[in-house]
Parts: structure tokens; sequence; C-alpha cells
């Protein structure tokens, strides 16, 4: 570890609470905050306490089992959820889990944010997957979590909320700041339309700059095509699912997935595939024909 003291950890668990708080990322006492402060301890944010009025006091010691070393509190009841990231990632330092309200939106949907949509978030998180429903508290949520910890710093948590690991306390909390800030990009342009997509050629640009932004992903992104491994199923995540469409030469493509919101000009589709159509873009598209026989 760095030369940072316990007391400055303790604070620096203290001031990511508060801003969780005050962000609304967690509600009630939700969320926990842990720091490895050595290869074997890690300091934990307390049960049963908001996470906006917390002391540094307050924080608990813990070892890699989760037995207590040293608080007078219980330590975080989500804490072999931790354990089980800092056992799968020796790099990680720090990991927050909070329940922001539109990226739990978008777990409590069923819908990962692994759509090729913001450059920023290529380069640094990549795709933010969901880990498979677990009943918090209980073993089943890390063995959901560790299908996904090794390729991904930030993971949805389905019916639940998000997960983001870093080097340090804050590396993590930006992360969870990047994650609903995304799913609230996300959800806005899905409100107007749809996301136009940046192409797997810009995708694999953009993996070239990574680490550009100080974020280096820590794996690989594996586009549409090629995801054996990628998540899905009961084989570790070894790379970063982005869905990216194929179009040589095009830096934003209409995104397959969003229906006529680029209008059907722009779309190819199948003899079989079915296309859905305005009142008043169909009403055009039969005057055209009406226009034509004329
Ligand atoms: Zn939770």
């Amino acid at each position: 570890m760095p030369d940072v003291s316990l007391a400055q950890l303790k604070a620096d668990i203290v001031e990511v609470g508060r801003r969780l708080y005050a962000r609304a990322f967690v509600a009630s006492n939700d969320g926990n905050i842990t720091i490895r402060i050595a290869e074997d301890r890690l300091l934990t944010t307390p049960k049963n306490v908001s996470k906006g009025f917390m002391t540094p006091d307050m924080m608990v010691i813990v070892d890699l089992d989760g037995k207590k070393v040293a608080g007078t509190s219980d330590a975080s009841s989500e804490l072999k959820m931790h354990l089980e990231v800092y056992r799968q990632r020796p790099d990680v330092k720090a990991v927050v889990h909070a329940h922001p309200a539109l990226a739990t939106g978008f777990a409590v949907a069923g819908i990962p944010l692994d759509r090729a949509v913001l450059a920023e978030v290529i380069c640094t998180l990549g795709s933010i997957p969901i880990a498979e429903y677990a009943t918090p508290s209980t073993q089943e949520l890390p063995n959901a979590v560790r299908q996904y910890i090794k390729a991904h710093d930030g993971l949805l948590l389905a019916n639940h909320g998000a997960l983001t690991v870093g080097a340090d306390v804050f590396a993590a909390y930006y992360k969870m700041e990047t994650i609903e800030h995304f799913a609230r990009i996300s959800l806005t342009a899905r409100l107007l339309g749809g996301e136009r997509l940046i192409s797997q050629e810009e995708v694999l640009r953009l993996q070239s700059l990574r680490g550009l932004y100080g974020i280096a992903a820590p794996a690989p992104i594996c586009l549409d095509d090629d995801v054996s491994g990628g998540g899905g199923g009961v084989v570790d995540a070894t790379c970063q699912v982005v869905r990216s469409p194929d179009a040589p030469g095009a830096r934003l493509v209409p995104d397959p997935a969003s229906g006529v919101a680029f209008g059907v000009r722009d779309r190819a589709p199948g003899d079989d595939e079915e296309i859905r159509l305005t009142y008043r873009e169909l009403a055009a598209l039969i005057e055209d024909a009406v226009q034509k026989l004329r």
C-alpha cells in the first residue's frame, strides 16, 4: 500500500459515503464501501448506518475471511461480495456498492449497459453487464459477481444495484458516477427515439486509446460476433461484450434494435424481419405508393 495513513483511509470512506448519499446513489442504510489496507486486511463500512452520516470511528477492520479484527460495529452485510472481488482481483484496492436509481432501473429491467454509445465509456469501463439475480448478503451474490468481475470494473446487479472497483476508493466511486451518468444518457436517448451506436470499426479505434483517460479497462473488448467467454453461460468473462454494429467506414450507425428511430431508409430488413412504423410513416408510405401508381 502507498503511504496513506489508516486515519486518512477512514476519512476517505466517510467522504465517499457522503457523496453517495448526497447524489442519491443510496437510500436509507443502503450501500457499502471497502478498502484493502494490507495484504489480508480490509477496512469496511459498518452495518445499518446511513452512508451520508458516517464518522471515521465507525469503520471496521476485517481479515480476508470476513472476521472482525477491530471496530465496535459489525461489518457491512454485503462483505462477502467485496471479499470475492478482492480474491478475484489482486489489483483492486477499493470496492463501492450502491443503488443509483437509473442504473438500478436498467438492472431491474434486465437491460445491460453494453451498447457502444459513449466514447469515454468505451475507453474506460467498456461495457457494464448485469450479474444474475442473487439474494443479497448470501453466498449467491459473490458467485454471481465472480463471473464478470475479472473483465469488468463496473457491474449491474440484477434487481439490486451496482458495483464498482478501483485502485483507490475515489477511483471506484467515480466509476459509480460514470455508470449512473451513462444510464441517464442512455435512458434519455432511448426516450428520444433511440441511441445511435458507435460502429465496430470506431470501437476498435477507441480501444486503442484506452488508458488515455487514466483508467485502463481490465479486459479487451469483444465485439458482437466474438463473444466466446464474454459473458452469459457459466464461463467467466474474459473480455467485455460491446454491442456495436458492423458498418465499414461508418462511425455512427443506427441501432438495429431500436426499430425505426432513424427512419426505414436507414435499415435493410430481411424479407421476414418485422419492422414497426408509426401511423404517420405508414400513411406517408401509402401516399407515396399511390402517387407512383398515378
Ligand atoms: Zn445493495
